[in-house]
């Protein structure tokens, strides 16, 4: 089959009727600071664990506001709670506190 350069991504649209509102208000209870996420990726790219795993709080806090919560626990569950994301965040967030309560709130079916 002849290739064309180019090829198709998987969709990243939106399925809104995937977002568990029960659970985001869990969550919201236990770590109010998770409004305050503003997804800059700083806690990313300072990731101790991000070195040898897919592990992103950016990336699963907006995998669970679109519902996708089996891809969000995915990429919280190598943390090593070492709390280096939490001295980058520019928005103070306590990050080990809301890396557990995502692994607590979201593991359960
Ligand atoms: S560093 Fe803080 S504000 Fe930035 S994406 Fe991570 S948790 Fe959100
Ligand atoms: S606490 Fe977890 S998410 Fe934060 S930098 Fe350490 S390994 Fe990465």
């Amino acid at each position: 089959m002849a290739t064309f350069g180019y090829s198709l991504t998987p969709s990243s649209r939106i399925d809104l009727c995937k977002f568990n509102q029960e659970k985001w208000n869990r969550l919201v209870e236990l770590e109010s600071d998770v409004l305050k996420c503003m997804a800059c990726g700083s806690c990313t790219a300072s990731c101790t664990a991000g070195k040898f795993t897919r592990t992103s709080l950016r990336s699963a806090i907006l995998y669970i506001q679109n519902g996708q919560e089996k891809q969000a626990l995915e990429l919280v569950q190598s943390c090593l709670l070492c709390g280096k994301c939490f001295m980058v965040c520019p928005r103070a967030i306590n990050t080990r506190n809301l890396l557990l309560s995502i692994n607590k709130i979201y593991s359960v079916k």
